[in-house]
């Protein structure tokens, strides 16, 4: 069950500890509305070879969860980030990038990339009182 606009503590607890659920969660959010390939715009598809990845049927490209999402290309587990995402989205915790450091047992610099990252998409959006973890979750990275 997907929380549309809001995520409970219990799920975020799981969501912080279980990388699979994590990217499966994003997945969700991301292809809500169907997939289309990002290539040949096909939106038939079939599992890819990644956990919550999917490949196009048509040209065989294969794309992740994460790709063209908050989480694009991070090089650290998924439940981490998605513990710092929510910390700062969510609880809008003051943590600093030493906190997160020592809690999850990342490098600082890590750490401080990933929050200013989150920091960054979230000036990037006008409306913030309809804003929800979800959307600044599929805030497009590289864009
Ligand atoms: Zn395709």
């Amino acid at each position: 069950m997907l929380f549309k606009n809001e995520i409970s503590t219990e799920m975020a607890e799981e969501l912080s500890r279980d990388g699979d659920k994590a990217l499966k969660f994003i997945a969700d959010i991301k292809w809500e509305s169907g997939f289309v390939c990002r290539k040949c715009g096909h939106t038939n598809y079939c599992d890819g070879k990644s956990p919550s990845s999917r490949r196009c049927t048509r040209c065989k490209t294969e794309e992740s969860a994460t790709a063209h999402t908050l989480f694009h290309n991070i090089k650290f587990p998924i439940n981490k980030a998605f513990f710092i995402a929510y910390n700062v989205c969510v609880l809008n915790n003051e943590f600093s990038s030493y906190n997160y450091s020592d809690q999850l047992g990342l490098n600082q610099m890590t750490c401080w990339k990933f929050r200013k990252r989150i920091q960054n998409c979230m000036l990037k959006i006008d409306n913030k009182e309809k804003v929800t973890i979800q959307t600044i979750m599929m805030s497009d990275y590289k864009s």
